[in-house]
């Protein structure tokens, strides 16, 4: 059966890479009825970020892509943190060292550096390798007894990954197909440290084993650790899984790749924690679905017109033949139109408590629910973000203490007063104060009385709006109601 992993490192908020990256392997496991798993990779304790993983958690059930097993969610193959499954990384290390494929290192991290320098006023780029390996200090050069000795006497020491010489490896990734790798260019990684604790590449592999992974999918950034990982399925004679690596998300303007800087001013994580103030996804109005279906689009497409997929949709057409190899453009600009779309094909009834909420924090007041979700069901047409309509529809909740001055000047003429009031003399006696009733009645008022439409019209709209923007005039009156309609009228006139 397929199993797939998400394996974050809790380190801040959850970005929106990590989140495609989610959510590829999640289409994956639904796809095939497999598991989709979250490990959390807190093997470097000097980057832990406290609240982080429950943040990661969070995300995943906001966008409606729950994980199947991992923290809080035992399955047959926990613990799901690396933190508490440090002590069965040992063991392995010592395995790879009495194969031969792993040694000591007692290198001062001051020396590595000088060599490094070194290399580099030569023109040189310093490899941890067969190149240097004799002149560095290892246990490849020390008998068995003065290994001992210097590890009883409790040296700190590394434990090394030992490239072979002089190979070709020939790799396959579902997305990239066949990779070379030239074995004399890389460099003998640190597999675990002194402090007990594995790096990311033993435990990753080991993790991924013991955890019966059958596939890999994670961003194209681990694409150069492939090589050691590929060997160290070799080396501990396990099968590998496959591996698929995803595109880059490039910024905006195609040039370069996304950054967490970028994204603070894209609202860039999916919401935010305490500890960060760029608000998030969730707080700038984007429903899950929206998130789910342009990230879905970033590096992955079905290969017809479609656009508009639900999560089920997207299981039923996603597979990983169909991702890119090339980097995918972040545009926030189709992002918003899907949320859009989100916004105008939800009902009313899925957005109202949100909505009323939203405008009891803004605009505090006794407001029908009635009369609000009519506002919602006018104005969203033109909106994106449900927030958004509490900016496009402030009128409704508060009367225009100014006008705009431009608009004022152009139609609000010295005769529009005595307009004005011949209009509210007029709404005081039309029977019916409903938007198409009130629009027939006005408009044949304004021939009757030889008027012409603009002259009265705009200076009605300034007079309910404060400005010349907004939907269809005869709604907001009738939204306003007679009294608080005439009220507006009589405040321009006065
Ligand atoms: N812990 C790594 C990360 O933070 C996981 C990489 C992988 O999926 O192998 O992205």
């Amino acid at each position: 059966p397929v199993r797939v992993r998400f394996a974050p490192s809790p380190t801040g908020p959850l970005h929106i890479g990590g989140v495609r990256t989610a959510l590829y392997n999640y289409l994956f496991a639904r796809k095939h009825g497999g598991s989709f798993v979250l490990r959390i990779e807190d093997t470097d304790q000097k980057r832990f970020v406290e609240g982080a993983e429950q943040y990661i958690a969070e995300s995943l059930d906001w966008l409606n892509i729950p994980y199947d097993e991992g923290p809080g969610r035992e399955g047959n193959y926990g613990p799901y943190r690396q933190s508490e499954r440090q002590s069965l990384y040992q063991e392995y290390v010592f395995q790879l060292i009495d194969s031969g494929w792993a040694y000591y290192a007692f290198d001062r991290p001051e020396a590595l550096e000088a060599h490094r320098v070194d290399h580099e006023k030569k023109g040189k780029t310093f490899i941890y390798n067969w190149h240097n390996r004799e002149k560095l200090d290892n246990s490849l050069g020390l008998t068995s007894e003065e290994l001992a000795k210097r590890l009883d006497s409790g040296e700190a020491y590394t434990v090394r990954f030992k490239w072979p010489k002089d190979e070709t490896l020939v790799f396959t990734d579902i997305i990239r197909g066949e990779i070379r790798i030239d074995t004399n260019t890389l460099d003998d990684k640190v597999l675990f440290k002194s402090d007990g604790m594995p790096t990311y590449h033993l435990a990753n592999i080991v993790d991924d084993h013991l955890m019966e992974i059958t596939h890999v999918i994670r961003g194209e950034e681990w694409l150069p650790s492939l090589a050691l990982h590929v060997k160290l399925y070799e080396a501990f004679g396990w099968k590998a899984p496959e591996f698929a690596h995803l595109p880059l998300i490039l910024k905006p303007s195609g040039k370069g790749k996304l950054s967490k800087r970028d994204g603070d001013k894209l609202g860039f994580p999916v919401f935010p924690l305490q500890w960060e103030e760029s608000i998030g996804y969730r707080e700038a109005g984007y429903f899950p679905e929206a998130v789910v279906n342009f990230l879905a689009f970033l590096g992955w497409n079905p290969g017809t017109e479609q656009e508009l997929f639900s999560l089920e949709e997207l299981v039923d057409a996603f597979s990983l033949e169909r991702v890119h190899k090339s980097g995918a453009r972040f545009d926030p600009d189709k992002n918003a139109w899907f949320n859009q779309h989100y916004l105008q094909s939800k009902p009313i009834s899925a957005l109202a408590g949100e909505f009323v909420s939203l405008v009891g924090e803004t605009y505090p007041g006794d407001y029908e629910d009635g009369f609000l979700l009519r506002i919602l069901e006018l104005m969203r047409e033109r909106a994106h973000f449900l927030p958004e309509i509490l900016e496009s529809a402030k009128f409704f909740f508060v009367r225009p203490a100014e006008y705009d001055p431009k608009a004022a000047s152009k139609q609000w003429k010295p005769e529009t007063p005595e307009r004005m009031e011949a209009l509210e003399e007029f709404l005081k006696t039309v029977p019916e104060f409903r938007s198409a009733e009130l629009e027939a009645s006005v408009k044949e008022w304004i021939v009757n009385s030889g008027y012409g439409f603009g002259q009265i019209m705009a200076p009605f709209r300034l007079a309910l709006v404060g400005a010349l923007q907004g939907p269809h005039l005869f709604d907001i009156a009738d939204l306003l109601g007679r009294e608080e309609t005439l009220l507006r009228l009589r405040n321009a006139i006065e």
